[in-house]
């Protein structure tokens, strides 16, 4: 196959050398793409720098560019083809790869919004007897070139959650995406670039492997902002390389659910079978801890251990399959390791636990695990949940806010007062009331505390963190 080029200020780039990317659900030589280097995140900066100096994009037009996108992602044919891509790339089954193409659609418009919308304010100087007769203006300016890092897990939406609020911002951006999953990416920016009139040096894209690339473009004096998704790992090590920089991080989780006796039982076991198996488990906000009442424990396990029995596992292509293989095999033997061990320390599978004839990983259910297993502890980021029994519902947020994470926590109850309590009490990013901890709307300020990161995305938001107020005084 031939090597799908990458872009640098506009021009198609390949290397000398290529990196195959296989499908990992079966494995097969889907496309080529080039190996860049640190000469390449040089070229893709200046390119990125000058575009921002020399041909800097006034509101109207970058707004116009996002509505494009949007636009074109909402013709049925095309939103098609992007989910086609992410489905074979990341192995993520079709149905939920085309809820992703529609997440990024939405991400685009409220981007463009965003850009619309964007002000500063005015500072009242007359308020000091020192200014008096003058006039102050804060106004917000882009922060300078953005380098964006991505996951493989949401390999279009997570990129647009990056690119579209930099363009708002009027940030030039290079990007550089997850190894195992970079055609999602590199097709949106053949749609901003050649479709939707983006000029060249605005977006330029730069694959090859985190420790080289992402390194080099962490490294990099001209970088103004590192924004970045992935693993806690990673991120904060990005942290601590770049002391001088803007560093926005959203990272890892491992999402607990309270479920409360009043609380609609069979609703939830559905909704949580659904939340903890979906891509995989392979969502940084995929329910991994359940905390169930003691009262209604014994129906809520019988009735999610019918619904996870029930889920359809295979070719990411089929429109039956809910679960599809994990993003490579060594990330599925990890998740087998640690439902063993959880095992050895007396756990119960209550389904799954073993793969199928495709080699796929089925959903797992455990119960009775020691809390301080891997599969409670870490995060897991495979279809495994855990089930625990509470008495108090204090005891069920004591152990909910038992973890280095914080992005998001969630109950199910009818109970007014408990659920205003839950709000207050569990300390994450996001607390959802009667549903799971993966609802997310693509408007909302998103991102986690502790080791979850340091920031909030949603349109809006990442606009903000990608401006700078510049104050302006007229004597
Ligand atoms: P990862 O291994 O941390 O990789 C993320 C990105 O960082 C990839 O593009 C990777 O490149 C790059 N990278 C690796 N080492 C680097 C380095 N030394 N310097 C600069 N860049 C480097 O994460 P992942 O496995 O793709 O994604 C899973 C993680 O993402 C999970 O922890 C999940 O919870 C988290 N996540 C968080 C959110 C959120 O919004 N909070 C959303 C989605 C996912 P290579 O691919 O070339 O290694």
């Amino acid at each position: 196959m031939s090597q799908h080029p990458v872009r640098i200020d506009g021009e198609a780039v390949t290397t000398s050398t290529s990196a195959p990317i296989h499908a990992p659900y079966d494995g097969q030589e889907i496309g080529v793409v080039p190996v860049c280097d640190a000469g390449h995140v040089e070229r893709a900066v200046a390119a990125a720098r000058a575009a921002m100096r020399q041909a800097p994009l006034p509101a109207w037009r970058r707004a116009e560019v996002l509505d494009a996108v949007a636009e074109l992602l909402a013709d049925p044919a095309r939103a098609e083809e992007f989910a086609r891509v992410i489905a074979r790339e990341a192995a993520k089954p079709i149905v939920t790869a085309r809820a992703e193409v529609q997440r990024c659609t939405s991400t685009f418009r409220f981007s463009a919004a965003a850009c619309r919308g964007l002000a500063g304010h005015e500072v009242p100087l007359d308020a000091s007897a020192a200014g008096e007769g003058r006039l102050g203006v804060a106004r917000r300016v882009p922060i300078g070139v953005v380098g964006a890092i991505t996951p493989f897990n949401f390999p279009l939406n997570l990129v647009a959650h990056k690119l579209a609020p930099a363009i708002a911002a009027g940030c030039a951006v290079v990007l550089k995406p997850a190894s195992q999953t970079p055609f999602s990416a590199i097709r949106l920016a053949e749609l901003l670039l050649d479709e939707c009139g983006l000029p060249g040096g605005w977006l330029n894209v730069v694959t090859g492997s985190g420790r080289e690339v992402g390194a080099a473009l962490v490294d990099h004096d001209d970088v103004a902002m590192i924004t970045f998704t992935g693993s806690p790992e990673v991120g904060w090590g990005i942290r601590s390389a770049a002391p001088r920089k803007k560093v926005s991080l959203e990272l890892g989780n491992n999402a607990p659910v309270i479920v409360q006796p009043d609380a609609d039982i069979a609703a939830a076991a559905a909704k949580i079978a659904v939340a903890a198996t979906s891509h995989a488990g392979q969502s940084c906000i995929s329910v991994q801890r359940v905390y169930v009442h003691r009262d209604v424990a014994g129906g809520f396990l019988d009735a999610l251990a019918a619904e996870v029995a029930d889920l359809v596992v295979g070719d990411p292509l089929d429109e039956a399959t809910q679960v599809s293989a994990l993003i490579d095999e060594g990330n599925r033997d990890r998740v087998r390791t640690w439902i063993e061990e959880a095992v050895a320390g007396g756990a119960r599978i209550v389904v799954g636990g073993d793969v199928d004839t495709a080699g796929v990983l089925r959903p797992t259910v455990l119960a009775d695990v020691d809390a301080d297993a891997r599969v409670c502890r870490e995060e897991v980021f495979g279809p495994v949940v855990v089930v625990d029994v509470h008495d108090e519902v204090d005891e069920a947020f004591a152990r909910a806010n038992d973890t280095r994470y914080g992005l998001h926590a969630a109950i199910f109850t009818n109970d007014l007062a408990v659920a205003r309590r839950a709000t207050e009490v569990l300390d994450f990013g996001g607390v959802i009331v009667n549903d799971t901890p993966t609802w997310r709307a693509d408007q909302m300020p998103y991102g986690g505390l502790r080791d979850s990161g340091n920031t909030r995305e949603g349109p809006a938001y990442t606009v903000e963190e990608m401006t700078e107020l510049r104050t302006i005084v007229f004597a």
